[in-house]
C-alpha cells in the first residue's frame, strides 16, 4: 500500500474488479478483436506493429477502448471516464484513491493511432483516426440492423439476409412476391385498443424487402389505426421508393402516398410521427360495415421505384 492512500474495498485485480463494480453489462458491442489484423498506412502507427499500444487503449475494467478523458490513479493506473464513474474513488487496480488524474499522454498516443471500424467482418473496410472511430461506426452502413417485427421485443440483430431468414424462421411472419397487396385486417372486439400490433408482412418487390405494419393505438384519448411501409435497408435506399395504401367502403376511401421508412428508425418511432395511413376508429368500423361490432379493413397498396 502507498503511503497516504486509503484503503478501499477489498478489490485486487482488474477482473475481479469487473464483477465487483457490476459492469459486466456495460461491455457492448465494441469487440475490437478484429483491429489486430489491420495494417497502418500514412505514417500514423500502424496497428499491427502496435497491439501494445492498442491494449494500453483498453480500459482494464471493462475492456472497451478509451476515449479522453482518460484517468489513472496516482500511480499510474489508468481506466475509462465511464468506469471512473462507478468506482467511487477507488482505483481497481491498486486500491488507492483515484482522484482526478487525466492521462494526457496515453490521449495524445491514441491521437495518433488508426483504427479498423468494428463492423470490419460484416464488411466495412475503412480505417479511421482513432477518435474519428467512434462517430463513423455510429452511421456505419454496415452496422447491424435491429430485428424489424414489432409484436414483440426481439434483440436480434444482423444484415438484412440474416433478417429475412430470421422473420421467416423465428416469427413465421408472411413474405409475399410482388409490389402489390391486398390484405385484410380483422379483430373481432376492436374496442379494445392497446396497442394491438397485426402481423408483419414482408415483400419481395424490385429485389428488396419491405415490412408492412398494420396497428391500433391511441391517438391522445382517440384510438386509431395505423399502416406504414418500412424498407429493409438504409434511408438513403428507402428514399428511391414510395408507396400507397388504400382503404375504404360505400364509395369512399382514404388514401395514402408516402415513402418508406428504414427499418433505421424504430417502428414506434415512425407510428409516433404518424407517417403513414391514420384510420380513425369509427371510420375504420364504417368501413368494415355491418354492426360495426369487428373490424375487417381491406388495406389495399403499391411499392414503386422513383427513377
Ligand atoms: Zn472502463
Ligand atoms: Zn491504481
Ligand atoms: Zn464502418
Ligand atoms: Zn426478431
Amino acid at each position: 500500500m502507498a503511503p497516504g492512500g486509503s484503503t478501499c474495498r477489498e478489490v485486487t485485480e482488474s477482473h475481479r474488479s469487473i464483477v465487483d463494480y457490476d459492469i459486466t453489462t456495460e461491455r457492448s458491442e465494441s469487440n475490437c478483436s478484429t483491429a489486430t489484423s489491420t495494417v497502418g498506412f500514412g505514417g500514423k502507427l500502424g496497428l499491427h506493429q502496435n497491439s501494445g499500444v492498442y491494449e494500453l487503449l483498453e480500459c482494464p475494467v471493462c475492456s472497451n477502448l478509451m476515449y479522453p478523458p482518460i484517468h489513472q490513479c496516482p500511480n499510474g493506473h489508468t481506466l475509462c471516464s465511464n468506469c471512473k464513474t462507478r468506482v467511487r474513488n477507488c482505483c481497481p487496480t491498486c486500491r488507492n484513491d483515484l482522484g482526478n488524474i487525466r492521462c494526457l499522454a496515453l490521449e495524445k498516443v491514441a491521437e495518433s493511432l488508426d483504427l479498423p471500424c468494428k463492423y470490419q467482418s460484416l464488411g466495412c473496410h475503412d480505417i479511421f483516426p482513432y477518435y474519428s472511430k467512434l462517430k463513423h461506426e455510429q452511421h456505419c452502413q454496415f452496422r447491424p440492423y435491429n430485428c424489424p417485427y414489432a409484436g414483440s421485443e426481439c434483440s436480434v440483430t444482423g444484415d438484412i439476409p440474416t433478417l429475412v431468414a430470421h422473420l421467416k424462421d423465428d416469427h413465421k411472419v408472411d413474405m409475399h412476391d410482388g409490389c402489390t397487396f391486398n390484405h385484410r385486417y380483422v379483430k373481432s372486439n376492436p374496442h379494445e385498443v392497446e396497442n394491438a400490433t397485426w402481423m408483419l408482412t414482408v415483400f419481395n418487390c424490385f429485389g428488396r424487402q419491405f415490412c408492412l405494419h398494420f396497428e391500433a393505438f391511441q391517438l391522445g384519448t382517440a384510438p386509431m389505426y395505423m399502416a406504414f411501409l418500412r424498407f429493409m435497408g438504409d434511408d438513403n435506399e428507402a428514399k428511391k421508393f414510395s408507396y400507397s395504401l388504400e382503404v375504404g367502403a360505400n364509395g369512399r376511401k382514404l388514401t395514402w402516398q408516402g415513402i418508406p421508412r428504414s427499418i433505421r428508425d424504430s417502428h414506434r418511432k415512425v407510428r409516433d410521427s404518424q407517417d403513414g395511413l391514420i384510420i380513425q376508429r369509427s371510420l375504420a368500423l364504417y368501413f368494415s360495415g355491418g354492426d360495426r361490432q369487428e373490424l375487417k379493413l381491406r388495406v389495399t397498396g403499391r411499392i414503386s421505384k422513383e427513377e
